[in-house]
């Protein structure tokens, strides 16, 4: 199964590295046309105007196709892309999650940090889970069909539609790996995309011998 993770700018390689460790075969999608090799899709975090304007018109209608169709993860400029309103200001979104998001709602690039805030799974089960968030966009309404998926003190923070998710914090900065693990749930049960149960059960983060590796790496 191969995720792509868009590589236009931004932080796509913290997204590849935590989906790699995950076990998923990743692919940094620089071209429209490798959208036709995946099953799923990381919009990471960055500056969503720009984005859109390295995606141009015939990147940005394909993209818009693809999110109607397969799995897809945006994480704060990538929730921003998602949303179908966009302020502060008015922005073109993908129109895959029916919810407003505000840009840069918590201050500027001084203000971004990091607090614990709760995954809610399907029966109300809550359990806390760190969140860094950078210039974050806050999610200002969201739709009937939208199951939020995490909070931060009232806000939501994490949202799924159908196949389609959105934080509007940076999963694949903390060492937790329930965030994408979840999106990579979503990808392979197709049928979870109609439930909402079960998004977050599983291991809660990087296993003991990924830790281990880890700091023999950063050892030099
Ligand atoms: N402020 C950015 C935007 O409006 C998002 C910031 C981020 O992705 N970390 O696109």
């Amino acid at each position: 199964m191969k995720i792509g993770v868009l590589a236009l700018q931004g932080d796509f390689d913290a997204h590849r590295k935590r989906l790699e460790e995950l076990g998923a075969e990743v692919v940094l999608v620089k071209k429209p046309e490798q959208l036709d090799e995946i099953e799923g899709l990381v919009i990471p975090g960055g500056e969503s105007g720009t984005f859109l304007k390295l995606l141009g018109e015939a990147g940005f209608e394909k993209l818009k196709q693809f999110v109607g169709v397969k799995p897809t993860f945006g994480t704060c400029a990538g929730a921003i892309l998602l949303a179908n309103e966009v302020e502060n200001p008015k922005q073109t979104g993908l129109g895959a999650l029916d919810i407003r998001i505000r840009r840069n709602a918590y201050g500027r690039q001084i203000d971004s940090s990091i607090r614990q805030g709760k995954l809610i799974d399907g029966k109300s089960d809550e359990s806390p889970i760190e969140m860094v968030f950078i210039r974050a966009p806050r999610i200002e309404r969201v739709g009937p069909d939208v199951e939020v998926i995490a909070t931060e003190g009232s806000d939501p923070v994490a949202v799924r539609q159908g196949r389609v998710m959105a934080a509007t914090f940076h999963p694949e900065l903390s060492d937790d790996t329930r965030v994408h693990q979840a999106f990579l749930k979503l990808i392979g049960n197709p049928r979870l995309v109609d439930e909402t149960l079960g998004l977050f059960s599983g291991k809660s983060s990087l296993s003991a011998e990924l830790k281990r590796e880890r700091r023999r790496k950063d050892k030099w």
